[in-house]
C-alpha cells in the first residue's frame, strides 16, 4: 500500500454540518465524505422541481457555553457574519429559529466555503505506520478502487458506530483502542423514519390545524413526543415559491415506531413498501382529510440523533467536566479528533457554536 496523497493538513472526515463548521473555521483542511452530496444530516433533496429538507428541519440561532466558570451566548447568524459566511434565512417557528430559504443544505454548503469536500470516497481503514502519521484507506465508489492517503491529523465527524466499524476492520493500535473505550458510554442513538408527502393541487385546512402560513413567523411544525406521526413540518409553507397550487408535507416518525418498522419500511427506490403505503394514506386521511398524495418518498436514518452527548443534550454546553479533559488530551495524543453530535448533542447550533468555541479557543 502507498499513499496516493501525502496531505500536510488534516484530513476531516465528514461533510455534515460538523466538518461545514470546521471549514468555516480553518480553510487549510480536506474533507473526504462517502455520500453522493454533501450534508449528511441536514440534507435537501429536489424533486419533480420542488425541494424540501429531509433531515434537520431549521436551526436554533442562541447557545451557550459553560467554561474555567465562565459563561458565554453566542448567536450563530452572528458567527457567520464574524467568518464571512452568507446565505438568506427568514424566521420560523418563532424569533429565535431560522431557516435557509434555499434549503438546510444550504448552511453547510455555505460555510464550506472554498473548501470542496471529496464526496463518493468511504473510510474503510486507518493504520499508523509511524508516530506521526496516520494512513487512511478511502473506497472511491465511482473507481470502485481503494486508495490510500495519509495526513499527521485527522479529524473524524462520523456517529459513533460507524467510526467503530472503521477501528475494528483496522490493524490493532491502541491509540483507536483507547478511542473506543472513551467512546463507548455515548454509543446510543435513535433512530428515525421518514416520509415526505407532495400535493400537486391539494392544501390542507390551515385553520383546522392550528396553522397560519400567512403569519410573518410562520409556525410550520406539530411535535407530539411518542406518539407515531411525532414530528410533522409543512415544507410548503417554509418554501411557498415552489407550491403555489400544492403543498408538501414531511413527517419524521417516533422512536418506538422507527425501531419497530426500520427494516421494511422502503424498497431501493425509497418508495414505501406495499404495506406502508396503505398505512400512510390511511393517517393522511384521518389526520389531515387528505387525498393520496402525488408523491410519497421515505427515508430511514439508522443513526438519526446521539442520546446521550458527552457536553449534554439541552442548555448550555458544559466544559469543566473530567470527561471533557479526557477528551482534549485524547485528541492531542492520538493526533485524531473525533466530534459529532454524540459529543454536542443533536442540534445544530450546539454543533457550529461548540466547533467555533472550540476552534476559537485553541482546543480544535
Ligand atoms: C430526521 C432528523 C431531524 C433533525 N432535525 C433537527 C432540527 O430540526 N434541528 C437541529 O438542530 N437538529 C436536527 N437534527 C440533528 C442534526 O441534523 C444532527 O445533529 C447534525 O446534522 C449532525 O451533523 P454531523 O455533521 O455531526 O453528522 P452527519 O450529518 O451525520 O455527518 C457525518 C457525515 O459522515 C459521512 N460518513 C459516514 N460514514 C462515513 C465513512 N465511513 N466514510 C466517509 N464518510 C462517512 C456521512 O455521509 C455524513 O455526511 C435532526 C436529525 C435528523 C436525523
Amino acid at each position: 500500500m502507498k499513499p496516493i496523497f501525502c496531505y500536510q493538513v488534516p484530513v476531516v472526515v465528514g461533510s455534515g454540518i460538523s466538518g461545514g463548521a470546521i471549514a468555516m473555521m480553518d480553510s487549510d483542511i480536506v474533507i473526504y465524505d462517502k455520500g453522493r452530496i454533501l450534508g449528511g444530516r441536514v440534507s435537501s433533496k429536489t424533486k419533480d422541481s420542488v425541494s424540501y429538507d429531509f433531515g434537520a428541519t431549521m436551526f436554533r440561532d442562541l447557545m451557550e457555553v459553560h467554561w474555567l466558570g465562565g459563561e458565554t451566548e453566542y448567536s450563530i447568524s452572528e458567527i457567520w457574519s464574524s467568518k464571512q459566511v452568507q446565505f438568506p434565512t427568514k424566521p420560523i417557528y418563532d424569533q429565535f429559529h431560522f431557516y435557509p430559504t434555499k434549503g438546510m443544505s444550504d448552511l453547510v454548503s455555505g460555510m464550506m466555503g472554498k473548501v470542496k469536500p471529496i464526496q463518493g470516497h468511504t473510510l474503510k481503514r486507518i493504520e499508523s505506520p509511524d508516530k506521526e502519521t496516520w494512513n487512511l484507506e478511502f473506497y472511491n465508489s465511482e473507481t470502485k478502487v481503494s486508495e490510500w492517503i495519509s495526513t499527521h491529523n485527522v479529524i473524524l465527524t462520523l456517529p459513533i458506530p460507524q467510526i467503530l466499524e472503521i477501528f475494528n476492520r483496522s490493524e490493532e493500535d491502541p491509540k483507536l483502542e483507547r478511542w473506543a473505550d472513551f467512546l463507548e458510554p455515548f454509543n446510543d442513538y435513535r433512530r428515525t423514519l421518514v416520509s415526505y408527502f407532495y400535493w400537486d393541487k391539494w392544501k390542507p385546512n390551515w385553520k383546522s390545524l392550528s396553522l397560519d402560513p400567512s403569519l410573518s413567523i410562520p409556525i410550520t411544525t406539530t411535535l407530539e413526543r411518542g406518539i407515531d406521526w411525532e414530528y410533522q413540518s409543512w415544507e410548503s409553507i417554509k418554501y411557498p415559491d415552489e407550491f403555489e397550487k400544492g403543498s408538501a408535507l414531511l413527517v419524521q416518525f417516533g422512536s418506538k415506531f422507527s425501531e419497530a418498522h426500520y427494516e421494511d419500511w422502503m424498497d431501493e427506490n425509497r418508495n414505501p413498501t406495499e404495506k406502508y403505503k396503505d398505512y400512510l394514506l390511511h393517517g393522511l386521511r384521518e389526520k389531515f382529510d387528505a387525498p393520496p398524495p402525488n408523491l410519497i418518498w421515505n427515508h430511514r436514518w439508522k443513526y438519526a440523533q446521539a442520546r446521550m452527548p458527552l457536553l449534554g443534550k439541552e442548555g448550555p454546553l458544559r466544559l469543566d467536566t473530567e470527561s471533557f479533559s479526557e477528551w482534549k488530551s485524547l485528541c492531542k495524543e492520538t493526533r485524531i479528533t473525533i466530534l459529532g453530535d454524540w459529543l454536542f448533542g443533536s442540534k445544530i447550533e450546539r454543533i457550529i457554536g461548540g466547533i467555533y468555541f472550540l476552534s476559537h479557543n485553541g482546543l480544535l
